[in-house]
């Protein structure tokens, strides 16, 4: 009797065991992005992995490209940049307009890192139209910058530590221009006045501020400091634990 329910107990647990890994194999498969394993797909939805199989890239310029390539993101390798000390690069691409991307830059001659690229590209489809046809009905036909490829140290000092912008590795955005035309800028309507729809503006430039933090390694907004009281910056650092998202 007592052998028969040691026996009947393993049985049991054997169960329980091949329920969880059923119920992890079932997880895996149906939710990708949240699960640190699986190769980064351009078409499933942001996850809780994402933004490190992004960051994974560094230096796999090559594979980073094949991940534009599957997604219909156009571009043009730029070729090495071998500029003196901390600057340069030599994993940048410039953005063209058209194919999988609807959004286009202005100016548009921007060249960034493929990662940046990658995570420019979840970000215009993930959240950036999402939000603007939840709040506005229309899309967003055109995004300002303020440029990526800068050989300086942060703010511009003339030392410490050299900026993401100084290797491509960033980029500035300034405002969002909606297919109807409307403009919503940082700079402009960040604060809500008392105008018609500049409520929605406000809310609108912090939920693609918040999201643009699930995909960049850092990402700093007028909530960060004064220097950023004009434009979103978002750059794909490598940092242990992610950069900061303010
Ligand atoms: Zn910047």
């Amino acid at each position: 009797m007592r052998a028969l329910s040691a026996g009947l107990r393993t049985l049991v647990w054997l169960a329980v065991l091949a329920a969880i890994g059923f119920a992890l194999y079932a997880f895996a498969r149906s939710r990708p992005q949240d699960v640190p394993w699986t190769p980064l797909d351009l078409s499933q939805p942001v996850g809780m992995f994402t933004r490190g199989k992004i960051g994974d890239l560094r230096g796999d310029f090559a594979g980073c490209r094949a991940l534009l390539d599957r997604a219909g993101v156009r571009y043009t390798a730029l070729p090495v940049r071998d500029a003196a000390g901390q600057c340069g690069y030599d994993d940048a691409v410039r953005l063209r307009g058209g194919g999988a991307r609807s959004i286009a830059y202005a100016p548009a001659d921007v060249g960034v890192t493929c990662r940046v690229a990658t995570a420019l590209a979840l970000w215009e489809w993930q959240v950036v139209q999402p939000a603007a046809q939840a709040r506005f009905g229309s899309e967003v036909d055109r995004i300002e910058h303020f440029g990526s490829y800068n050989c300086r140290r942060m703010y511009g000092r003339d030392s410490g530590a050299f900026s993401e912008h100084a290797t491509a590795n960033a980029l500035d955005i300034a405002a969002f221009v909606l297919a109807d035309g409307r403009r919503i800028s940082v700079v402009g309507d960040w604060t809500a006045g008392s105008g018609r729809g500049d409520a929605d503006k406000a809310a609108f430039l912090r939920e693609v501020r918040d999201g643009a933090c699930s995909v960049f390694s850092t990402v700093l907004s007028p909530d960060y400091n004064a220097a950023h009281r004009d434009h979103f910056h978002l750059d794909q650092a490598s940092r242990g634990t992610g950069g900061a998202c303010r």
